[in-house]
C-alpha cells in the first residue's frame, strides 16, 4: 500500500518514551486491575469531557450496555437508536432485553434526524441514544428537547468523537451519559480493549461503578447481578499519556479534511457536510458516490487503502433477522451503506500521502 487506511505503529512511535514509561511503572507496581492508574484516567477524562463522573470499562459496547442497565432498562423496552450506526449500539440495546428501535438518518449529516424521531417515539420507548458518527456531533438540543417532553433518557454513543464539540461543549457531555470506545483504532485509542462512561448523573455513575465489577462495591459483598467490564491499569495508563495528545491529534486530522475538502471540491463526489455548530474529529473521513464499489477497487490498484463505515446496516444483518426487517425499509440508510467510502485520514498522514489520495481520485471522478 503506498497510502494505508491506518497505521497504528506511527501514534505508538511518535510517543514512545512516554508509552513505555507508562508500561515500565504498571509493571513494576504489581497492582494490574482498578487501581491508581485508572483513578487517575478517570478524573482527567472527566475533566476532559466537562463532567463529574467517568468510570473505565472494558469496551465500549460494554460502556453503552452498562449505562442502559445502570437507568433499569430491560424486556419490553423500546429505545430508539440511528438505523445506519455501527451495529454495537444496537447490541448494547439487545444485550437488556430492549428492543432497538431505529430512527432514520438526516441525508446530510449521516447523524440521527431529529424530525423523524417523534413518529418512533410509543409508550415503551425509554431512551435515545445518538450516536457521534464518523466523529460528527448530532445535533443534541433538539433530541433533547423532545426526550425532556416525552420523559425519555439521552446516552450519547460517542465512540467515534472524543473531542468532538457540540455548540462549543464536549461530546460526553450533552446527555445523561456517554459511552466512549478506546478501541485501537478510535481518536483516542488504546493498545488493546478499552472503554468509559461519562455522566454528571451521580445514581447512574455509582450503579455503573458497581455494574462493572460483579456488582459489588464492598469485596464480596454484590448489590447486583453485574457483569465484569473494568478498564485495566496497563490501558489506563497508556491512556493519560495519550489523552495528553488527543487535541493536537484532532487537529492534525482537521489539515487532512481541509485539504480533501478543498482538494476535492470539483470532483463529482459528495464530501462531508458540516453544520456550523459541529466541531467534528474526523474519526473517518467519509465521502459518498454512487459507483463506490468500483472506485474502492480502482483505489486499491492504485494502492490507496479505504474503508465503509458501514456495507450493510444493522436492520439488514443476519444478527437482527428476528425484528423482521426488509430491504427498503431505511432507504437513506442503505442508500448510504451503498455509497460511503471512508478515505485515509489521521494525524500521521503525510502531505504526499494525501496528495497521492487527491491525484489518483482526480484521475477517477
Ligand atoms: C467502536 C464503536 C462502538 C463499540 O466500541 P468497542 O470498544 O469496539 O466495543 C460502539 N459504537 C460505535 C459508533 C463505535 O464506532
Amino acid at each position: 500500500m503506498t497510502v494505508p487506511f491506518l497505521d497504528l505503529k506511527l501514534p505508538y512511535l511518535e510517543i514512545k518514551g512516554e508509552l513505555d514509561a507508562a508500561y515500565a511503572r504498571v509493571m513494576r507496581s504489581g497492582w494490574y486491575i482498578l487501581g491508581s492508574e485508572v483513578e487517575a484516567f478517570e478524573q482527567e477524562f472527566a475533566a476532559y469531557c466537562g463532567v463529574n463522573h467517568c468510570i473505565g470499562t472494558g469496551s465500549g459496547l460494554e460502556a453503552l450496555h452498562l449505562i442502559l442497565r445502570a437507568a433499569g432498562i430491560g424486556p419490553g423496552d423500546h429505545v430508539i437508536v440511528p438505523a445506519n450506526t455501527y451495529i454495537a449500539t444496537w447490541l448494547a440495546v439487545s444485550y437488556t432485553g430492549a428492543t432497538p428501535i431505529p430512527v432514520e438518518p438526516d441525508e446530510h449529516t449521516y447523524n440521527l434526524d431529529p424530525r423523524q424521531i417523534e413518529a418512533a417515539i410509543t409508550p415503551k420507548t425509554k431512551a435515545i441514544i445518538p450516536v457521534h458518527l464518523y466523529g460528527q456531533p448530532a445535533d443534541m438540543d433538539p433530541i433533547i428537547e423532545i426526550a425532556r417532553r416525552h420523559g425519555l433518557w439521552v446516552f450519547e454513543d460517542s465512540a467515534q468523537a472524543h473531542g468532538a464539540l457540540y455548540k462549543g461543549r464536549h461530546a460526553g457531555s450533552l446527555g445523561d451519559a456517554a459511552g466512549f470506545s478506546f478501541y485501537p483504532g478510535k481518536n483516542l485509542g488504546a493498545f488493546g480493549d478499552a472503554g468509559a462512561v461519562t455522566t454528571n448523573n451521580d445514581t447512574l455513575a455509582e450503579r455503573v461503578r458497581t455494574l462493572r465489577n460483579y456488582g459489588s462495591r464492598i469485596k464480596y459483598v454484590n448489590d447486583y447481578k453485574g457483569l465484569n467490564s473494568r478498564l485495566d491499569e496497563l490501558q489506563a495508563a497508556f491512556l493519560r499519556v495519550k489523552l495528553r495528545q488527543l487535541d493536537e491529534w484532532n487537529s492534525r486530522r482537521s489539515l487532512v479534511a481541509a485539504y480533501y475538502n478543498e482538494a476535492l471540491a470539483d470532483t463529482r463526489l459528495i464530501l462531508p457536510y458540516v453544520p456550523e455548530w459541529a466541531g467534528p474529529v474526523w474519526h473517518v473521513y467519509v465521502i459518498r458516490y454512487a459507483g463506490r464499489n468500483n472506485l474502492q477497487q480502482q483505489l486499491i490498484q492504485a494502492g490507496i487503502g479505504t474503508l465503509i463505515h458501514y456495507p450493510i446496516p444493522p436492520h439488514l444483518q443476519k444478527a437482527y433477522q428476528e425484528l423482521g426487517y426488509m430491504e427498503g425499509d431505511f432507504p437513506v440508510s442503505e442508500l448510504i451503506a451503498h455509497e460511503v467510502l471512508s478515505l485515509p485520514v489521521g494525524p500521521h498522514m503525510h502531505d504526499e500521502d494525501m496528495e497521492s489520495v487527491y491525484q489518483v481520485l482526480i484521475g477517477l471522478c
